[in-house]
């Protein structure tokens, strides 16, 4: 694992990640996630790309990224077809589904 650069701004992101748990890349060679309970949903940019982080590594996104949002996770998060409305800072299906 290599050293966080000063300027960066975002984690690596892109490639498959699964629901529910964190994907916080935690080893290279093997390749391996955190794989802990989702916890809090990161929303890295406001064109959508996003992410799950368990609660340890939710501090260690807001100390050393600059993300655009993040909320409690759900499952909604991880519908199919879910969008992320920010000015409730919350994802769903569609928007009947408010609470
Ligand atoms: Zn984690
Ligand atoms: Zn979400």
């Amino acid at each position: 694992m290599e050293e966080a650069h000063p300027f960066e701004v975002l984690p690596p992101i892109g490639g498959w990640a699964p629901a529910f748990v964190c994907a916080r890349v935690v080893n290279d060679e093997p390749y391996r996630l955190c794989g802990k309970p989702a916890v809090w949903h990161v929303m890295w940019t406001a064109n959508g790309e996003n992410g799950l982080v368990c609660g340890e590594h939710q501090h260690e996104a807001r100390r050393r990224w600059a993300f655009y949002a993040i909320h409690p996770y759900e499952v909604t998060c991880s519908v199919p077809g879910a969008i992320y409305y920010k000015g409730a800072n919350v994802c769903r299906v569609h928007d009947t589904d408010w609470p």
